[in-house]
């Protein structure tokens, strides 16, 4: 199954379960994602390292083997 990704990508700030602060964003089209998990609770998310988010923020994300 594929899906056509948007043009723009949304940064995604924060984790939906714990609100823990997250480095990512969504793929734009032409990108591949990747299955991150949050630190504090576990919760599978998926994008990509969004490089203006502060590089501290990294270590709240844990990448997955899977998706
Ligand atoms: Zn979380």
């Amino acid at each position: 199954m594929s899906k056509v990704a948007p043009e723009t990508s949304e940064r995604i700030l924060a984790c939906e379960d714990c609100l823990l602060p997250l480095p990512l964003r969504t793929a734009r089209r032409g990108e591949v994602d990747a299955a991150w998990e949050c630190r504090s609770c576990g919760a599978r998310v998926h994008g990509v390292i969004a490089e203006d988010r502060p590089k501290k923020l990294r270590r709240n994300v844990r990448r997955c083997s899977q998706r």
